[in-house]
């Protein structure tokens, strides 16, 4: 018999757990009623501050299929995943958000796609961004557009981290161990067949979204300096283009002081240039330093979470 596992990071979740769990159980009893497969649900409790875990451990009380990972504090949803994929003993591994964002009618459909095509990972998008704040959406879109000029790594554009891929893919992912994670661009590392099925957005039953809007921005930042080094090449190009400039402007002025002698004039052009030269230092400077930092907490080689309580084999 096979086994499909399925990752859930939960955040402050204590009402959309319930109803994820009532909603796929259903669902999969009836999708899967003639396949030989088994489920085992895996929530990971990412240092919520509400009810969450004691949810998750009454689930499991009744039913077997139910395990659990709860953390120390809130270490992120990269981390709950990564965590999620670590515990998962299927032959087959999905990720799914609690919220029910994740539609569990097409894991029915990335099962057979998984069984009978040539793939290794059915994964999902978002046809379009309906429901989305517009200023969200846009930065969205630029950020897509951003990151795939700059990386040889393609990212999806909507591509959710709803996934069901095989156990193979799911230890490459894992076998990725650095600290700065950045999933969508990771599963893009380790490459396999991907197909793509998409679906319209479907919003949250309960509760907020936890991301805000500089929570994204962060992750957005993560994701280009995680998956390409482009902007430091930006940068020493510009800095070449503007000594290249100054060096002009250097000969000029001699040339011009030596003929025509120097009145005290030219003071706002070298405002001007003072300006824009430090400006674009300091904007070096501070894409090598993200860089630095990044490379800091890399070396520092923290766990990516810690693990209070979890169920036992
Ligand atoms: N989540 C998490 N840790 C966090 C933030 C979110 O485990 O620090 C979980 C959350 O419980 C949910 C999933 O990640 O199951 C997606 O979060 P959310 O719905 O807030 O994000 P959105 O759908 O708006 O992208
Ligand atoms: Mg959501």
């Amino acid at each position: 018999m096979e086994l499909i596992s399925i990752v859930i990071p939960c955040y402050n979740e204590e009402k959309s757990v319930p109803i994820f769990y009532k909603e796929v159980q259903e669902q999969v009893n009836n999708d899967f009623k003639d396949i030989d497969v088994e489920f085992e649900y895996i929530f990971v409790n990412d240092g919520s501050k509400d009810n969450t875990l004691e949810i998750i451990k009454l689930l499991e009380e009744n039913d077997k299929k139910v395990k659990h990972i709860s953390f120390s504090r809130n270490f992120g949803k990269e981390a709950a995943m990564y965590a999620g994929l670590e515990m998962a003993k299927g032959d087959f591994v999905a990720i799914m958000d609690a919220d029910l964002q994740d539609p569990p009618k097409l894991l029915i459909t990335m099962y057979n796609e998984l069984k009978n095509g040539n793939y290794d990972c059915i994964a999902t998008r978002r046809k379009n961004r309906k429901g989305e704040p517009i200023i969200r959406s846009f930065f969205a879109r630029c950020f897509y557009k951003i990151i795939n000029k700059l990386s040889d790594i393609e990212m999806v554009d909507g591509a959710r981290d709803f996934r069901l891929m095989t156990k193979q893919m799911a230890k490459s992912i894992l076998d990725v161990k650095e600290y700065n994670r950045y999933l969508k661009g990771i599963y893009g590392f380790v490459g396999y067949n991907t197909k793509w099925i998409s679906y319209e957005n479907i919003e949250r039953k309960t509760g907020t979204s936890t991301w805000s809007f500089w929570k994204l921005m962060k992750y957005a930042l993560e994701g280009i300096t995680a998956f390409t080094t482009t902007p430091l090449i930006i940068s020493s190009i510009m800095g070449m283009i503007f000594c290249l400039i100054a060096f002009i402007f250097i000969i000029v002025i001699i040339i011009k002081t030596l003929i025509y002698g120097d009145p005290t004039s030219g003071w706002p052009s070298m405002i001007c240039v003072i300006f824009l030269v430090s400006g674009v230092q300091l904007f070096s400077m501070g894409i090598i330093g993200q860089y630095l930092a990044k490379t800091y907490l890399e070396v520092k080689n923290r766990p990516l979470y810690i693990i209070k309580e979890k169920t036992e084999d």
